[in-house]
């Protein structure tokens, strides 16, 4: 496989007519005479930006004027050397091993201070060598280092799709020629490209190595990976986070076993507690009015309040055995809220056998101090004694994984082995025998290049411009004075520059910005790249203003200008700056919001700003912006909707029945669609889920309350009255009865 990374070339007189430009332009032509090819640019322009071409290159070749060194100024204080020293420093940061030649007359290098020389792969003499002995020495060091950067499975599989051979095994498309048979199989040919599908391989093919009993070169992989995270043990999974948390959990929990489960977990938590036979007692997070959900406090972890609450509920209180088998914590909640792992892991070491963060959205913190004890696993973390602690993390969300790619790690504790084999029938049971070797691939890839220092430049990366769109927020904030705007979610003051440290980010306990009411200090912080945006209308005590933005219509809006946000509560939407983020792309949000502020200050006609909606619900065609903010807004205000939203999640939910056995129900049919106005005190034998915020409220087995039902009713009322704005509950089922809509729920037959 030959892969394009050109030398580059920084030389002034790339373009001259002089001596030094024949000279360079010499050893330029050399070089591509080897089959290598150059790029030659005459300055370094905006030095951080240039240093980006680190990940697009093989070499650097620098050429230093000799002229400057005679001026009697100390070189420390020459252009030259500080330029030189600014673009070293620049690579370093992100590279510590791309080759980087100074080139220059043969004095030059006794003038180039030792800190900056030792950066170097080496002093090209100018008219000493031959352009082609020079070029030689070049090439050999440059493919010498990209010789080091595949990691091990993504080595051994573009080896084997550029090996040609045939082969009889699976994938039917036998290396995508199936495509080529068929005009439409011709388009996803084009589309997708030759080396995907020749790189679509079945685990049949030896020298890759096996996902499923972990060996070869994907063994070496997720060694080479568990090195970089710090692990004792690392499992690529090709299904996502969703199964990683199946996976541990099947390996540790058995039916009828007591777990303790973060209240606001992702539904596959929900679906390893259905799936294992488990009774959960929950933790409750805190909430804010806005919708964002808190940590869970602090006191809610001590062991004692832990067996209060299995005392106090209706079936784990029957079971002998009263040691909780598995915590699990979703470990940055959706809104970007960070545990101190070291305090959870103090607390409950021994207490329950096995630690679990969901990391879905923090893959990334192992690698920046910033993050500190904040995650789960990473360098030098004392182990527990008793617990082993996993991190279940989703590649594809926060780093450069395809779809699906997810990681398991693990850390072992002091006094117990963790057991390989059982794990491992775990992972079989949840993994497909036919492993996507793609996501295989983007696995390994996505943490060979997390890698320091250059993962750590990416994370300062992210975190740096997460905080530059804060800034460019207060800015436009500012500016418009006494008009409203809209605000990002966070501590009221922001470093005026840079990322400042941890202590800025804490959840403190006198804070008012959270909303969290009083929270024990050091325990928690937010992440910056996930930024919450906050539209006017709502308080923070849940009070409505006289007029508001209900962020839905502020989603919709940005979905028409071609920015999609990634959740939309009422008043709030969040974007986060994964380590793809530009500069472009929140530029264009903070852009396309100020034309938001613009169209609604005018009460823009609908048909206008928002033709692809109009054209779906043509009842608001002659409405303007403001109108219809003022329409969604007025409801919610009527029905006290914040209150209603945080009342709900808070509410006294009582279970009827494990939810295993409430599945079993759904299986055996033995369930009925029952209509809203006859929920309360009936058990759900479905998950309900309502969007936004994608929180699960009910899981199955567990009883239908007022508070829920009331939420319900204002629903289906809502959804009437707003077509286009329906708030969506998964698990509620609409039905057309005589040209009426119903709304069920499935639940236990009485
Ligand atoms: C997204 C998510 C998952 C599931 O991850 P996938 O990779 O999408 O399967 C699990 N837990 C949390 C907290 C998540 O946000």
């Amino acid at each position: 496989m030959r892969f394009r990374f050109p030398i580059v070339i920084i030389d002034e007189d790339f373009r001259s007519e002089n001596a030094s430009g024949f000279g360079i332009r010499a050893l330029a032509k050399a070089i591509e005479g080897e089959g290598v090819e150059v790029m030659g640019v005459t300055s370094y322009g905006d030095l951080s930006t240039f240093a980006q071409q680190q990940s697009r290159a093989s070499a650097f070749i620098l050429s230093i004027d000799d002229e400057e060194f005679n001026s009697g100024v100390p070189e420390e204080e020459l252009h030259v050397v500080r330029q030189l020293r600014s673009f070293v420093e620049e690579i370093r940061f992100r590279n510590a091993d791309i080759p980087i030649f100074l080139y220059g007359e043969t004095r030059t290098s006794s003038h180039i201070p030792n800190d900056v020389l030792k950066e170097l792969h080496g002093f090209i003499h100018m008219f000493e060598d031959t352009p082609e002995f020079v070029a030689r020495h070049i090439i050999r060091e440059s493919k010498a280092y990209l010789d080091t950067l595949a990691p091990p499975f993504f080595r051994a599989l573009t080896g084997y799709a550029a090996d040609g051979s045939y082969s009889w095994h699976c994938p039917g498309h036998s290396g995508g020629v199936a495509f080529l048979k068929s005009p439409v199989g011709q388009m996803f040919h084009q589309f997708f490209g030759e080396n995907l599908l020749r790189a679509d391989v079945c685990n049949a093919v030896e020298e890759l190595g096996q996902l499923l009993d972990h060996t070869g070169p994907v063994a070496a992989s997720e060694r080479n990976a568990a090195r970089i995270f710090h692990a004792d043990h690392l499992y690529f999974v090709t299904n996502g986070t969703s199964t990683s948390n199946k996976m541990v959990w099947h390996s540790v929990v058995s039916p009828g076993d007591i777990v303790v489960v973060d209240r606001n977990c992702h539904k596959s938590i929900l679906h390893a507690i259905v799936m294992t036979g488990a009774i959960p007692v929950f933790l409750t997070p805190t909430r804010n009015h806005f919708g964002i959900i808190g940590p869970i406090p602090l006191e809610e972890f001590a062991p004692e309040n832990i067996q209060k609450k299995i005392e106090a509920h209706p079936f784990a209180r029957h079971v002998a055995n009263k040691k909780p088998r598995i915590l699990t914590i979703t470990q940055s909640t959706y809104d970007g809220v960070l545990y101190n792992v070291e305090t959870i892991k103090e607390l409950l070491d021994g207490k329950i056998e096995t630690l679990h963060f969901d990391e879905a959205w923090l893959p990334h913190a192992a690698f920046h101090d910033f993050y500190g004890d904040y995650h789960a696993i990473g360098e030098g973390r004392p182990r527990c004694k008793d617990s082993l602690v996993y991190s279940t993390q989703s590649t594809h969300k926060l780093l450069a994984g395809l779809s699906q790619a997810s990681q398991i790690l693990v850390q072992d504790c002091e006094n117990e082995k963790f057991d390989r084999d059982i794990f491992n029938e775990s992972y079989l049971m949840h993994s497909s025998t036919s492993p996507q070797y793609a996501i295989i691939a983007s696995c390994d890839v996505a943490a060979a290049m997390m890698e320091p220092p250059g993962g750590t430049a990416l994370v300062d990366e992210s975190l740096m411009e997460a905080l530059n769109f804060r800034r460019a927020m207060r800015k436009v904030d500012a500016e418009w004075g006494a008009g409203w705007w809209f605000k990002v979610w966070g501590p009221d003051e922001l470093p005026a520059e840079g990322i400042g440290g941890r202590d800025d980010w804490m959840v403190k306990k006198g804070d008012r910005w959270h909303g969290f009411g009083p929270l024990v200090e050091g325990f928690n912080m937010l992440d910056p790249i996930k930024a919450t945006v906050i539209t006017p209308g709502l308080d923070m005590e849940g009070d409505f203003a006289d007029w508001g933005i209900p962020a839905g219509i502020v989603n919709k809006y940005l979905a028409e200008h071609g920015v999609v946000v990634e959740k939309t509560g009422l008043y709030s939407f969040f974007i986060m700056f994964t380590i793809g983020i530009t500069k472009g792309r929140w530029n264009s949000l903070v852009t396309a919001l100020q034309q938001f502020k613009d169209d609604y200050d005018k009460n823009q006609p609908l048909w206008r700003i928002l033709p692809k909606f109009i054209t779906k619900h043509p009842t608001y065609e002659r409405m303007g912006l403001k109108d219809l903010c003022d329409k969604l807004h007025g409801m919610y205000k009527e029905y006290d909707v914040a209150r209603l939203t945080t009342e709900m999640y808070l509410s006294d939910i009582v279970p009827a029945m494990r939810p295993a056995d409430a599945w079993a129900k759904m299986a055996h049919r033995q369930i009925e669609r029952v209509p809203i106005d006859e929920l309360e005190g009936r058990i759900t034998a479905s998950l309900v889920t309502p969007y936004p915020p994608g929180i699960p409220l009910l899981i199955p087995g567990e009883r239908f309350n007022k508070t829920i039902v009331d939420y319900l009713k204002f629903t289906r009322e809502f959804n009437k009255q707003l077509p286009g704005f329906e708030t969506d509950v998964h698990g509620l089922v609409a039905e057309d009865v005589d040209g009426r809509i119903v709304y069920h729920i499935d639940c236990v037959k009485d």
